[in-house]
């Protein structure tokens, strides 16, 4: 059999005036019969409509197809919009011809079947069909649009960095060895390194791919597998950077508040974007915040998820914390001349507790300044030593950061967990599906 042809998508029906002959491929969301009366809801990729068909109005083989349809069968449906006060969107297509073009079996996602919220992670194949996980997908897809334009219509270089690697970025805790012939390589936790050599030919660059990290916490705000969005450029300070940061958040937030509205509503949020400048507070401000609400940290500590929460909860927008301690920070940052035990980085806070999304800050460009950096951390120069080179012909200051796709979903749209934002999560406990 050939599969028919569609006309429409399901919201474009929607704005159709009454009369208005339509063709749906779809799949059969609800359904519903009361007598000769029979009331569909089909979904496909762009939304919902309501479908209504009346025995003896239609062929009786659409008739009885339309009426044993299964739940999530995919479907041909063929009719007139009517308005129809009742209906959820003000219209309805009042079915005239009805095949199904490929059956379900017995949808197992129902609220009887299912244990728990592992069960439905078991099942997110088929759970992501559901109007709030397809609504967060397209957002995050908008995410990902407004990130690119944000930085093409800036004239940054788009490259791409290997996702197999030598040498550790973040810290060797959290590396996932691969066997690589006789050999052990690691996956990427960061394309930092690879972009600071991209910059002396390019001057400003950005990546957006995976990143990795084999950390065991069980938090609702790591995964073992995220996507990173970062950026490095030449000739530029950790001032500098923070507004380009800040501008980027405002710039997601607002196509995503602008053109997300019907799925942002199908999540139950609201996005209003955080207007730049956000504020700025120091590392030691976050400590006496952290200390007030009974939190002790000592300095030199990272800020820790309970007190970068407590920190975020007093303001409105995301907020800079800047000037981390050298302990708490990776190798490659820059300490300001006047004060040797502090850094010129920065992490971005989210505002009402969700925490860390970015973090950024000026690298070290000097050579000598780096190599005893490089011992002091007790990383191997020899792996290091493409990256120490870069230092000896011509490094400019520079500034760069990474802001994290899957935090920044999370809190823009107030998920509890992590695992929300992305299609097919990866946490210690999951990789499957
Ligand atoms: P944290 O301290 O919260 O574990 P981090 O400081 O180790 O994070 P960075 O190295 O600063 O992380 O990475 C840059 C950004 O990437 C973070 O600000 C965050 O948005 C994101 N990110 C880092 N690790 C993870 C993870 N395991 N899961 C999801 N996103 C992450
Ligand atoms: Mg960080």
């Amino acid at each position: 059999m050939q599969t028919p042809t569609r006309s429409h998508y399901a919201a474009e029906a929607l704005t159709l005036t009454a009369g208005t002959p339509v063709r749906l491929l779809g799949w059969v969301a609800v359904k519903h019969q009361v007598g000769g009366l029979l009331f569909l809801r089909i979904r496909d990729g762009s939304g919902y409509i309501q479908v209504s068909g009346r025995k003896g109005t239609i062929p009786q083989e659409a008739w009885e197809a339309a009426k044993d349809a299964s739940i999530e069968s995919a479907v041909y449906a063929e009719g007139i919009v009517k308005d129809d006060p009742r209906a959820p969107s003000g219209k309805e297509l009042v079915l005239s011809n009805f095949q199904v073009i490929s059956p379900a079996e017995l949808w197992p996602l129902r609220k009887s079947l299912l244990k728990s919220r592992t069960a439905l992670y078991d099942l997110r194949h088929l759970a992501l069909r559901g109007p709030r996980t397809s609504a967060i997908i397209k957002i995050r897809s908008k995410l990902m649009e407004s990130v690119f334009d944000y930085f093409f219509s800036r004239g940054y270089v788009y490259i791409q960095s290997p996702i197999l690697v030598k040498a550790a970025v973040e810290g060797g805790a959290t590396l996932f060895p691969v066997k690589y012939f006789d050999d052990v390589v690691y996956l990427s936790q960061s394309a930092q390194l690879y972009e600071e050599a991209a910059i002396c030919a390019l001057d400003k660059v950005f990546i957006v791919q995976p990143a990795f990290r084999a950390e065991r916490s069980k938090t609702s705000r790591h995964l073992t597998e995220f996507w990173m969005i970062e950026a490095e450029l030449a000739f530029t300070g950790f001032e500098d950077l923070m507004k380009i940061e800040e501008e980027l958040v405002f710039n997601i937030s607002s196509s995503i508040a602008n053109d997300c509205k019907e799925e942002l509503s199908r999540v139950g949020k609201k996005v209003v974007a955080p207007e730049p400048p956000f504020p700025r507070i120091t590392y030691d401000e976050a400590l006496d915040i952290a200390t007030k609400s009974g939190i002790s940290i000592s300095w030199g500590d990272d800020l820790g998820t309970e007190a970068e929460r407590i920190v975020s909860l007093n303001f409105d927008k995301p907020v800079f914390v800047t000037k981390y301690p050298v302990n708490a920070r990776s190798f490659y940052h820059m300490s300001p001349p006047d004060n040797p035990k502090v850094t010129l980085s920065a992490d971005l806070l989210a505002p009402e507790g969700y925490g860390e999304i970015a973090t950024g800050g000026q690298r070290i460009h000097n050579y000598n300044v780096l190599l005893d950096k490089v011992r002091q951390q007790g990383l191997d120069p020899r792996t290091m030593k493409w990256y120490l080179d870069l230092r000896r012909y011509g490094m400019p200051p520079h500034s760069g950061f990474g802001l994290g796709v899957e935090r920044t979903l999370r809190w823009l749209l107030g998920l509890r967990h992590i695992r929300a934002s992305t299609l097919f999560p990866r946490t210690p406990n999951r990789v499957y599906p």
